[in-house]
């Protein structure tokens, strides 16, 4: 099959549901990827943030090959070596107090069991998102998520339980918290909505508010965590700690898998039944989790995500400077960046970017993210700032 068949055959089958680019991706090694015609990009998008340690890491590749010959599926009901070591070395990981897991699939499903458990564990009728948070897209993780364009056609089936604060405002969290909040649940950094930082001594006042009124605090770090910030978990940088944190993105080394991590008091609210996943804590995805977790820290690839992070920044705001009349800000903290623009450049940013060899993410239409693997190389982003300042001077000159 040929590119135009291959985009065909999916435009024709799949349920018409993402916005797609016009690439048809084969390949993969460290921070690049294939096109089917041999064309080779660059890629900060990295699956959104889930090849965090670039693509077909040859230690993964390895992990799932061996784990596949031995066993692939084990349901949670039977004990698995595997699963067992994951749970601990996760439990080891994860801040302090964080010690009891629960393996599902994905970002979404690691927020449904967050939010079941504040459930259970408090009783309490009221959850607390905030304004641009995303959550993803199952209908419990949904009713957090912000967006109007992913909320809006779904309503009515949507939780009535949830109220939107704005984030980074301690005053507006203090006024709609009470004691029937079960849980606050907060990405440290906003994704999705295009990189937003909290503001100093925001989470700490979060923290403290939910101590206050008895209410669980819940991060999520499905974005933020497994080192793209230059941390393990983004809430280091604050030193703030939640009482149940959401994971998955990169945990696994590229497979699916959402773990949900809750302070042991939290956790024993769940009684056999109350949750469950098929597939969840399965053998091959938890051999290739334990590679990654590995790979992480044996090659300390969150201080690399802090040193690359920092050079990739700066660069970033030279080339804002330059072209000020279109970039309103660049931000970001670790490998995970965004550019802000004056108006809504990214879709073109991101085409023209496609042409030169660079796949970058939007956040809307006035905002490109960054979120490389963190093996990325310091050349590979040398001429990522290429690409972007030699398409952001042909904006400038009339579109070319
Ligand atoms: C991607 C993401 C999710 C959803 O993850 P899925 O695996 O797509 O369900 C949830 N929360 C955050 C912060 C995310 O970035």
């Amino acid at each position: 099959m040929n590119e135009k068949e291959i985009m065909d055959l999916e435009d024709k089958y799949t349920i018409n549901s993402y916005y797609k680019r016009p690439v048809v991706i084969v390949k993969g090694k460290g921070a690049e990827v294939w096109d089917i015609n041999g064309r080779k990009y660059i890629d900060c998008v990295a699956g959104h943030g889930v090849a965090i340690l670039g693509h077909c890491h040859p230690e993964i590749v390895k992990a799932i090959r061996d784990q596949a010959e031995r066993l692939i599926s084990c349901p949670g009901t039977f004990y698995n070596d595997l699963r067992a070591k994951l749970a601990k070395k996760i439990a080891e990981i994860s801040p302090s107090g964080l010690n009891k897991v629960f393996f599902s699939n994905s970002g979404a499903e690691s927020i449904e069991c967050s939010i079941k458990l504040a459930k259970a564990y408090t009783g309490r009728t009221r959850i607390i998102a905030a304004k641009r948070g995303f959550h993803g897209r199952t209908v419990g993780a949904l009713s957090l998520t912000w967006k109007a364009e992913y909320r809006g056609p779904f309503q009515s089936l949507l939780g009535s339980y949830v109220d939107h604060v704005p984030f980074g405002d301690e005053e507006a969290l203090k006024e709609r918290i009470n004691r029937e909040t079960m849980a606050v649940v907060l990405e440290p950094i906003q994704g999705e909505a295009g990189v937003f930082l909290p503001p100093d001594g925001y989470l700490k006042a979060v923290r403290d508010l939910c101590d206050d009124y008895g209410a669980v605090l819940i991060f999520d770090e499905v974005q933020t965590g497994f080192g793209r910030t230059g941390k393990i978990f983004a809430c280091e940088h604050w030193k703030v700690y939640p009482d149940i944190l959401c994971l998955a993105k990169g945990i696994a080394g590229g497979l699916p898998m959402g773990i949900t991590v809750a302070k042991e008091e939290i956790a024993n609210s769940f009684k056999p039944g109350m949750h469950g996943s098929t597939y969840g804590g399965n053998p091959l995805c938890c051999a290739s989790a334990l590679a990654a977790i590995d790979i992480l820290i044996k090659e300390r690839l969150y201080k690399r995500a802090e040193i690359l992070g920092s050079f990739f920044k700066g660069e970033l705001e030279k080339i804002a400077k330059e072209h000020l009349r279109l970039v309103r800000e660049v931000r970001g903290l670790g490998l995970m960046l965004a550019i802000q623009f004056r108006f809504s450049l990214a879709p073109k940013v991101i085409l023209k970017s496609i042409d030169r060899g660079v796949l970058l993410l939007p956040s809307g239409k006035t905002i490109i993210r960054l979120l490389p693997p963190l093996v990325i190389t310091k050349d590979q982003i040398k001429t990522v700032l290429e690409v972007i300042d030699q398409v952001l001077w042909g904006l400038e000159n009339g579109g070319g």
